[in-house]
């Protein structure tokens, strides 16, 4: 169950529907929001007894039963879709959000030069990874807080927001304190200290899914999120393991509409990663745009022959111009479309 309080109730309030949801054999999960307590209920007990009596308190705004294991990412919880706002702009509403840099932050020049030119070509926040997750202990690890120094920069001179990797739970504070969000890899989807640490990290998260994981456990692991505190979560599918080679992972595009059925957090894709491939990146963007994700996470790099992590899916500079080009009249369909949902 999830019980809505009242706006501004007060202490004593919560405290007298948490006991009385505990008298009908619950535990209690509140989370404080910006303006109301939201309580969850789990365990066993009777719902219905226990429903109507807390629809009965003067203090609750809404009771209701919420059948999926995850409760506050679930549509039931929520129906309207969920808009996060980022330093300005908002995922989840009426625009499509392009998300664009290179896969690592490697030099001033990298990094200056890539946001200038993204944030022409149309792009609203700038990627760069200064914590980098390698599958290989010898290959490079990122600049870390020179990285994050080289980010902020690139803010201070674009208006572009930051997307940017943590880690671990010891990292959430100070790369908060240079990031506009925060991105959760796809190895670390099941991190739950660090998804824990999350909810009071005060910035936006990014949980990109797991490359072994269902769209279940993609939920489960943003719940945890939420849960502790956070909602502003955004999904990002970024291509799971399959038996295919061709590309890096498999792009499961069915994700997104499936998401849109289940949870109100917004969606995005990652291209680059998905494919392993810098000219499946337009076409599989085209799709994300046609299947109704609300944004795009795309490795760009002003050199990607040099780039020291994955320079074979990055863009280059006027590939990504070209894409956005070409995506224009889409994204046009796209604003058409989203209008048209939210009318309904
Ligand atoms: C990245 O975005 O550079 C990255 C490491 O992605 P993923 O976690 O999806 O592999
Ligand atoms: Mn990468």
């Amino acid at each position: 169950m999830i019980i809505s309080m009242r706006l501004h109730s007060t202490q004593e309030e919560v405290d007298a529907v948490c006991d009385r949801i505990r008298e009908f054999g619950y535990k209690v999960h509140t989370i404080q929001g910006e303006e109301r307590v939201v309580i969850g209920a789990v365990g066993v007990g009777d719902v219905t007894a226990c429903l109507e009596s807390l629809q009965a308190m003067p203090a609750v705004e809404n009771a209701v039963r919420i059948s999926a294991p995850y409760k506050f990412v679930s549509r039931e919880f929520q129906p309207e879709r969920s808009r996060i706002r980022i330093n300005g702009l908002e995922i989840g509403g009426s625009d499509f959000v392009m998300m664009a840099g290179p896969c690592s932050v490697e030099s001033e020049k990298q990094i200056m030069e890539t946001a200038e030119a993204i944030a022409r070509m149309g792009g609203r926040i700038l990627r760069g990874g200064a914590f980098k997750p390698r599958t290989s202990p010898y290959d490079f690890q990122g600049m870390e807080v020179e990285g994050l120094k080289l980010l902020r920069k690139a803010k201070e001179a674009t208006g572009l927001a930051i997307i940017t990797e943590v880690m671990r739970d010891g990292d959430v504070d100070l790369i908060a304190e240079y990031a506009d969000v925060l991105q959760i890899g796809a190895r670390n989807m099941q991190n739950f200290a660090l998804l824990k640490s999350l909810g009071r990290a005060g910035r936006p998260v990014l949980l990109k899914r797991g490359m072994s994981s269902t769209i279940k456990e993609l939920l489960m692991s943003a719940e945890y999120i939420v849960a502790h505190g956070n909602p502003n979560v955004i999904l990002c599918e970024r291509g799971i393991r399959t038996f295919e080679t061709e590309t890096r992972n498999t792009c499961d595009l069915t994700a997104v509409p499936v998401l849109n059925g289940l949870t109100h957090l917004p969606v995005v894709i990652d291209p680059s990663h998905a494919t392993g491939k810098r000219s499946l990146v337009p076409p599989l963007s085209r799709a994300a745009v046609a299947i109704g994700a609300d944004g795009l996470l795309v490795e760009v790099h002003p050199c990607p022959e040099k780039a020291v992590s994955d320079g074979a899916q990055s863009l280059t500079l006027p590939q990504f111009d070209a894409m956005m080009r070409e995506l224009a009249p889409y994204l046009e369909i796209w604003k058409r479309a989203r209008a048209a949902a939210v009318a309904v």
